[in-house]
């Protein structure tokens, strides 16, 4: 009976998986495409190949094809953060790539901090941290559990696609210098470059790239997802189309690269040399590589994306993914690795192109608007600069002035701005953020806009522009960073260890993401965190 019993117990505790230590996978690999439309997935997937990434990710992953961002703006540093953090701009302090800080009365970007230094490259670009993120990320949250045994790397051309993933505590986070042409860090994470950044940096394959120049992968003609080369819509530039020449930047201008599809090339290629070099993947203790590629972005904005340059962009980033998965395949092994793969927001098509097709649309020139505001305002109220910007949709007013203001009069310039913005042919609606409350709004717009507002680091009036009216660009090109969905539709796929084939249409949130992981392998969601556990993409 004795005999029985510890039999039982022992059989009890081997089906027990709790009993053991969580199983995890060796490496995570995160990708974030930098302004990667949902509907990419699937406009160009004809020509997507079947050994390529994204493919190979939607066959063989799960694929949720219904992912929004819950707040605005939707811009690079929010998104990042966001997918990260699996939380909000009101939690996460994040509220732009810039704000303005009502206490200090300063503009604040992002990741800039005066404290730190470089490490490689020009002075301006490695003074970065994580110290504006109030929040932690999956990556600290899995250091955290293993006792920092776990490796966390982040990799993107932009500081922000960077030190915004893997956060306060990482082993290293890197970015590209375009003065230079050289991936750098700051002494918030290392003091000095390891020989074989050094080494990395010194295969200047930026100026092999230039030398190769940009073609299109097939004929100009086969690409009848876009519209034809060099229109109007496009960003002017002393450039003529395809072919693009870049061989006179070679060992002059680092920059160029940024906004080609080389850009990702040396994005993949310095991820590959983070993997062996610093050894990621290669025990049981999982290790995680947040990789963000920038050049679609810039690409993007450029050309926008009814453009072949986007098109072409997206056909070689899926060879390129798939030459990455069959290189983790070999190297880490075939499902002991977890990638995702989502978007820090979407974009809005050129405005020029939206009105060929009879759809209403237009550009925003925001300093005329700022200027036109504060000469009404020293009109009525004999305060010649009352507005000091209108960012990321909020018009910001100087607190100092205000706050020497009654209350009554306080609400009279409140009310004055209000008025103005609505009578433009561009503006929606414009109210008061600390009154969201009682402003009649769709409910989408209320909680995104509620999930964005962060009173310290937010301004004080909103503006919801048209759909498809956008700041700036008006000699060509795009952007994005509003509520609607062309900027808060992103991709998310999931793919390898423990994942199970499919996808589904329920609607999940940018927020998800980070929660699911840390459900995945096992560790708490970061300290922020308001998504839900996507339940449905394990097996
Ligand atoms: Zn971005
Ligand atoms: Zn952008």
């Amino acid at each position: 009976m004795v005999k029985y019993t510890i039999l039982l117990a022992f059989i009890f505790i081997q089906s027990n998986s709790y009993a053991q230590a969580p199983q995890r996978p060796k490496l995570v690999v995160g990708i974030v495409v930098d302004q990667m439309r949902w509907d990419f997935l699937h406009r160009y997937a004809d020509r997507y190949a079947a050994n390529g990434g994204f493919k190979r990710m939607m066959s063989q992953g799960f694929n949720c094809e219904n992912t929004s961002i819950s707040y605005v703006p939707t811009y690079t540093a929010c998104g990042h953060a966001g997918i990260y953090t699996g939380s909000v701009p009101s939690i996460h302090g994040i509220t732009g790539n810039n704000w303005y800080d009502n206490e200090l009365q300063e503009y604040v970007y992002c990741t800039s901090d005066s404290n730190v230094s470089q490490v490689g490259g020009t002075s301006k670009a490695g003074k970065m941290s994580p110290k504006n993120l109030l929040t932690s990320t999956i990556c600290q949250e899995l250091k955290l559990a293993t006792n920092s045994r776990s490796k966390t790397v982040g990799i993107s051309l932009k500081d922000r696609g960077s030190i915004l993933t893997v956060g306060h505590n990482a082993d290293a986070a890197w970015w590209y210098d375009g003065t230079t042409g050289q991936w750098i860090t700051s002494t918030y994470y290392i003091k000095n470059v390891p020989a074989w950044v050094t080494a990395f940096n010194n295969r200047t394959l930026v100026d092999k790239y230039y030398k190769e120049g940009w073609n299109t992968l097939y004929p100009l003609p086969s690409y009848v997802q876009s519209t034809k080369d060099e229109i109007d819509s496009e960003v002017k530039s002393s450039d003529k189309g395809f072919p693009y020449n870049l061989s006179a930047n070679v060992g002059v201008n680092y920059n160029v690269v940024t906004a080609t599809p080389f850009g990702n090339t040396l994005t993949s290629e310095f991820a590959k040399a983070n993997i062996e070099n610093e050894r990621l993947g290669e025990d049981s203790i999982t290790d995680f590589l947040a990789i963000s590629y920038s050049s679609p972005d810039l690409i993007g904005h450029a050309y926008g994306p009814n453009s072949i340059e986007v098109e072409d962009t997206y056909l070689r980033l899926d060879a390129e993914l798939g030459t990455f998965l069959d290189y983790l395949d070999l190297k880490i092994g075939k499902g002991q690795y977890l990638v995702f793969l989502s978007s820090d927001h979407g974009v809005a098509h050129v405005p020029s192109f939206m009105k060929s097709n009879k759809i209403p649309a237009g550009n925003i020139n925001t300093k005329s608007l700022v200027d036109a505001m504060n000469a009404g305002l020293n009109k009525e109220f004999s305060e010649s600069k009352l507005v000091i910007n209108l960012l990321n949709n909020q018009v910001i007013l100087d607190t100092r002035l205000m706050e020497s203001k009654s209350r009554a009069n306080k609400n009279k310039i409140k009310d004055w701005v209000i008025q103005f913005l609505m009578k433009q042919e561009a503006v929606q609606h414009a109210f008061p953020l600390d009154d969201l409350k009682n402003t009649t709004l769709n409910d989408t717009q209320k909680k995104m806009i509620s999930n964005g507002y962060y009173p310290k680091r937010s301004g004080h009036i909103y503006v919801i522009f048209k759909p498809q009216w956008i700041q700036g660009f008006q000699s060509g090109g795009t952007t994005h960073g509003s509520w609607n969905p062309y900027d808060a539709r992103i991709p998310l796929l999931w793919y390898g260890w423990k994942i199970s084939p499919g996808s589904t249409m329920r609607e999940v949130s940018m927020s998800d993401i980070a929660p699911t992981l840390a459900a995945l392998l096992r560790v708490q969601a970061p300290n922020g965190s308001v998504g839900n556990v996507i339940v449905e993409i394990t097996k």
